[in-house]
């Protein structure tokens, strides 16, 4: 049975400039190319999910404009069920980045319609009970973030927080958290700690995967269990979305019922075949290519 996933979070339009530098303060600067892609830490996460094999459904916000039609038919041309997403009178989350020919960004990331995902329905907070696996992470309000994770828990639906951008969660939110999946920087912020303090968190959630791009991952748990798991090597062509890939593909492994050590390999097997690739959602990898990669 594959696993059924829920991912309760944002969706972004990307729009990114390339441009020789980036302009100062009061500065017009005249640009290379330009791209425009969907994104959003939920979007890409719901799609990651969907690809990797779980059958997955979305719950989030979008604008009435444009763009909303345009996150919207990505998210159903993977495989999405968008059946519950909302759409919000106004503009669409719009996330625009400016990169320059070293690499060097700047983003301005503008919330619109995911501000606008509050107070779950009834009808919401059901799929989330229904589900093997919740998936959040933190681009939308985090009392919704709470109450999603609240639905979870009391459904017996098996809880995963990405617990991106950094932020410290409001008190009582990690309790409702069964697994929760960070990097370094965001560990920080939730521990106050400046190392990553594997103890520190396992006092907040019973399981912690802390990602640590090209050297893979840490798993660690109540029961004593803490396990590295290398990363697979592979040519990087663009870290963009890595975790995005990792995180949807650990839940779906999660939920068939794999060992969280396996499930956490397997997840690094994504975000591997996800760096190979140039783009965002674009280069969310499919589950045969997860599996080549995993058996190979
Ligand atoms: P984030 O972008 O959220 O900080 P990471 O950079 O830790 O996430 O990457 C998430 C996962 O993607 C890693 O745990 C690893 O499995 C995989 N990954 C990232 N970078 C590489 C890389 N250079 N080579 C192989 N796998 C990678």
């Amino acid at each position: 049975m594959p696993t059924r996933v829920v991912v309760a979070g944002s969706a972004n339009m990307d729009l990114v400039g390339l441009a020789p530098r980036l302009p100062r303060p009061g500065e017009t600067v005249l640009g290379d190319d330009f791209v425009m892609a969907p994104g959003g830490k939920g979007s890409n996460q719901a799609i990651a999910a969907a690809r990797a094999g779980g059958t997955t459904a979305f719950l989030g916000a979008i604008g009435s404009d444009s763009f909303g039609v345009t996150l919207g038919a990505r998210l159903t041309a993977a495989g999405v069920n968008t059946s519950r997403v909302r759409t919000s009178y106004g503009t669409s989350g719009v996330a625009v980045i400016m990169v320059d020919r070293d690499g060097e960004n700047s983003i301005l990331v503008s919330p619109g319609a995911n501000r606008t995902f509050v107070d779950l329905s009834a009808g919401e907070k059901a799929a989330i009970a229904e589900a093997d696996v919740l998936l959040c992470q933190q681009e939308i309000p985090l009392s919704t973030v709470y109450s999603a994770l609240r639905a979870g828990r009391a459904g017996g639906t098996r809880t995963i927080l990405n617990a991106a951008p950094a932020m410290d969660p409001p008190p009582g939110m990690l309790d409702e958290v069964d697994l929760l999946v960070v990097n370094e920087i965001e560990a920080r912020a939730i521990t106050g700690a400046t190392e990553p303090d594997m103890a520190g968190l396992l006092a907040l959630v019973p399981r912690v995967v802390l990602t640590a791009g090209g050297k893979g991952a840490r798993y660690a748990d109540r029961d004593g269990r803490d396990e590295h798991v290398p990363a697979f090597r592979v040519a990087v062509a663009d870290t963009t979305a890595a975790g995005d890939a990792f995180t949807g593909a650990l839940a779906v492994a999660w939920g068939e019922g794999r060992d969280l050590v396996d499930a956490v390999r397997w997840a690094n097997a994504a975000g591997a075949v996800c760096v190979r690739k140039v783009g965002a959602s674009g280069a969310l990898p499919e589950r045969s290519e997860i599996e080549a990669l995993y058996n190979a």
